[in-house]
């Protein structure tokens, strides 16, 4: 089968025919249709500290991804051959003190899909039935695609209640962004968004925040305009970058509350003064909650919760290249690549 594989331990990725995958008695074999980018492959792509560090060549790479099933193992009940699915890319251990007691994404002994197992940039992938998705029917495939990257959104953006609360998010990045309808869906008041790159600015404005570069309008200013007086209740972070977590916690409400997704790329000073004195509350946020947040992406997404426009590039697999070029040029929303070779 075609894969997209990190077959060197340089820069790169390369298109090559692989063997499919073998499918365990407990595992459900996938055909692939879509799948999304993740700054995560492009990390990959680039062979950077991280990923020298951590990815074992060679490996077929990609996690986030919507696909058909085609075969399942023979311990398998509950999928069948047909079912629309995506993967939790989060394969846990299952007997350590968190798995035993339901806390999955708790589980300190994860296996990423596409970082220390294969991936999804294939035409077939191999998953353990637990971490199969079944998507509800009808549901807009390429929406399906990017499940995973929704799930960071959903999994940060419900961690702290938000109902009539002013949520703030720092960096309107495709997860930045997805978090918006979501705040909104469950009953935030103001959304506001920031960011230093107008064209997710205007993004993440369609998808109904007050999006800011606080490089020209600080966010005093803004809550000044929303009649805000006493700061944000609700953060997301979003960026891994320090400056923008600095403001959020300087506009942070006494008592507020911040959820942290994105990553910095070193170690990251703040002023513990204003979480102490301002009595913050500050949680680190990995991955999806296993099941609950999927279950509460199936729904949303059937309410009416519309994630759409954070697609903003398609491509067939073989055009790779341009998927990743247009991931780097930071002028995208989500980049999808497409395995059927329905769109030559
Ligand atoms: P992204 O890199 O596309 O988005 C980050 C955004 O932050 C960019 O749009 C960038 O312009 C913006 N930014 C940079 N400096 C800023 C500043 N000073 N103020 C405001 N915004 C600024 O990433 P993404 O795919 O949307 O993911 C968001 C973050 O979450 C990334 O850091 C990513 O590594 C991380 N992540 C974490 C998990 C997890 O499980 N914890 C999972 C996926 C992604
Ligand atoms: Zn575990």
């Amino acid at each position: 089968m075609k894969a997209l594989v990190k077959s060197r331990a340089e820069k790169g990725l390369w298109l090559e025919d692989v063997a499919e995958p073998e499918v365990g008695v407990n595992d459900v074999l996938i055909r692939v249709r879509k799948t999304g980018i993740c700054g995560t492959d492009v990390h990959i792509w680039d062979w950077d500290a991280w990923a020298q560090k951590t990815i074992k060549v060679p490996l077929v790479i990609g996690h986030e991804f919507v696909g058909e099933i085609v075969d399942v193992g023979s311990n398998v009940n509950d999928f069948r051959a047909g079912d629309i699915v995506s993967g939790e890319g989060h394969v846990t251990c299952g007997r350590c003190r968190n798995c035993l007691a339901g806390r999955r994404h708790l589980c300190a002994f994860t296996q990423g899909v596409g970082v220390n197992r294969a991936g999804a940039f294939a035409e077939y992938i191999a998953l353990p039935m637990t971490n199969v998705w079944r998507h509800e029917e009808g549901v807009d495939q390429e929406v399906a695609a990017i499940f995973d990257p929704f799930g960071n959104a959903v999994h940060t953006s419900l961690s702290f209640p938000v109902l009539g609360e002013d949520v703030l998010i720092t960096g309107a990045g495709p997860i930045g962004i997805m978090c918006i309808p979501v705040a909104l869906k469950a009953g935030a008041r103001h959304v506001v968004i920031t960011d230093i790159n107008p064209f997710r600015l205007e993004l993440a404005r369609k998808m109904g925040a007050v999006a800011v570069d606080t490089r020209e309008t600080p966010l005093g200013k803004i809550q000044e305009a929303l009649g805000m007086t006493e700061g944000f209740d609700v953060g997301l972070e979003m960026s891994g970058n320090g400056s923008a977590f600095d403001e959020m916690i300087a506009n942070m409400a006494h008592g507020g509350k911040i959820a942290v997704l994105g990553i910095p790329s070193r170690e990251m000073p703040i002023d513990w003064r204003r979480v102490i004195f301002n009595m913050l509350t500050i949680k680190g946020i990995y991955g999806r909650e296993m099941y609950e947040t999927w279950y509460k992406m199936s729904v949303l997404i059937a309410s009416g919760v519309d994630i759409s426009p954070i697609i903003t590039h398609r491509y067939a697999y073989e055009e790779f290249e341009k998927g990743f070029d247009a991931m780097r040029s930071g002028m995208t929303g989500k980049v999808i690549l497409d395995w059927t070779g329905l769109i030559h």
